[in-house]
């Protein structure tokens, strides 16, 4: 039975290629730049026909005052429902609709939805429209096969993933668009690959550290102090000991790719003494000792470790360095946090989606931990909902490069894998297939 149906969603979902493939590329050529926000009304009311006309109702909902939101730039959002014949469960494709800027490099215009070599181009092809269009299609093979389905879907396009989801994912999620009562299952089509379930994420804390000196001429230096002197001694302390005790960090996450499965640490950036002049500035600098540097990190933190130990170890740090070096001292500003997630492995919804990767590609699944956090963040920590995973088309490191793809033949092996799953949860059969199997 279980089978029949996935292989019914199969054949459907193959005489939808064409029209999956158009999906993508009118979403591609919808410029949903972020920043500054783009057009994110646009592609709302463009998934607003295409919904509707599926028998959704849609709700468009701008996140009045959130980072970003102007006049100008407003964030729209599109949240998508469809009730099926009786109650049951909902699942929830959850997309953002935003994409990064292009930068350079590129062979096809990033925004004109080029198909070439059973590949749809284009900036966003991958992160995520390709995602988006597949959910959609994945949604309307399965209404179609069922249509007397229990339960109800909802599809979401939101604003702002790109630049923390506040104007988006986080802000339904604190009007209660993921709240346990509404929703009970969430897939979000990040391109993680058609055959990977993503649990989760690592933590991330960002945090600039100032040293401080004291301004004087250039030529007496030893009548001020270098505050890009005491950053050199930052540095060394986080060369000579911190990097070594993060990279002997490991975590029980399958995070990928496998550098990422230590602790780590960016140095986003390096500030110090006067500001770099403007590029047609032709004038000498001044002769100064700089009395502030400022740097900033970002430390991305495993499961096993929390923001307090990681606060912690920069804090050590640094009060090591104001005890043993003279006139040392320092300022420490924490920026954003976000803690760390992941799903179980025997939540519904990973069970689902990994039998239905199993029934479609005929092999077991790869679960996956990202490197990087995204939306599934603000659905765990406001929504309250733990059974969420990101899930779909496309090869995670094609996102934000030049000639960004996706695969037809992924996106359309994925909406599949995403129909036979839905199937699955709405039959409330995640527990019951894995009994039968
Ligand atoms: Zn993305």
């Amino acid at each position: 039975m279980r089978n029949g149906n996935a292989e019914r969603l199969a054949a459907r979902i193959e005489t939808m290629r064409a029209d999956l493939v158009a999906l993508t590329q009118d979403l591609i050529r919808i410029p949903t730049l972020n920043p500054p926000g783009e057009n994110y009304r646009d592609i709302c009311d463009y998934l607003d026909r295409r919904l509707t006309a599926s028998g959704f109702a849609t709700q468009l909902l701008r996140a009045e005052g959130t980072p970003g939101d102007s006049t100008r730039y407003p964030r729209w959002n599109i949240v998508a429902r469809r009730e099926g014949r009786m109650p049951g469960q909902c699942v929830h494709f959850n997309s953002h609709t935003d994409v990064v800027e292009t930068g350079k490099g590129w062979t096809v215009d990033p925004f004109g939805g080029v198909v070439k070599d059973g590949r749809v181009y284009g900036r966003g092809a991958c992160d995520m429209k390709g995602g988006l269009a597949a959910s959609i299609i994945a949604a309307e093979a399965f209404i179609a096969e069922n249509p007397d389905f229990a339960g109800a879907i909802e599809i979401s396009g939101t604003a702002d993933e790109e630049t923390g989801g506040y104007g988006g994912v986080a802000w339904l999620a604190e009007k209660g668009y993921f709240s346990p009562e509404r929703v009970q299952h969430v897939i979000i089509p990040e391109p993680l690959n058609k055959d990977r379930v993503c649990l989760g994420h690592r933590g991330v804390w960002w945090a600039e550290i100032e040293t401080k000196g004291r301004i004087a001429h250039g030529s007496m230096p030893f009548l001020g102090d270098c505050a890009v002197r005491h950053m050199g001694a930052v540095m060394r302390a986080m060369e000579d000991d911190l990097f070594p005790k993060l990279a002997a960090k490991s975590t029980s996450m399958p995070v990928v790719p496998d550098g990422a499965r230590n602790s780590t640490m960016n140095i986003n950036s390096l500030h110090g003494g006067q500001a770099e002049p403007e590029a047609d500035y032709t004038g000498f600098p001044s002769a100064c000792v700089p009395d502030s540097a400022r740097m900033v990190v970002d430390r991305r933190y495993l499961i096993e470790e929390n923001a307090e130990e990681v606060r912690g170890e920069i804090v050590d740090l640094l009060e090591g360095l104001k005890a043993g070096r003279k006139d040392f001292d320092y300022a420490l500003k924490e920026l954003w946090q976000v803690s760390p997630t992941m799903t179980e492995r025997d939540a519904p919804v990973v069970v689902a989606v990994a039998d239905a990767i199993e029934t479609v590609l005929k092999r077991p699944p790869v679960y996956v931990v990202s490197p990087g956090t995204y939306d599934q963040k603000h659905i765990d920590r406001i929504g309250k909902l733990k059974n969420c995973i990101a899930y779909g088309p496309g090869i995670l490191d094609l996102a934000h490069q030049p000639d960004e793809y996706v695969g037809i033949d992924d996106m359309v092996e994925s909406a599949t894998i995403m129909a036979v799953a839905l199937g699955d949860l709405l039959a409330g059969g995640a527990a019951s297939a894995k009994v039968g199997k």
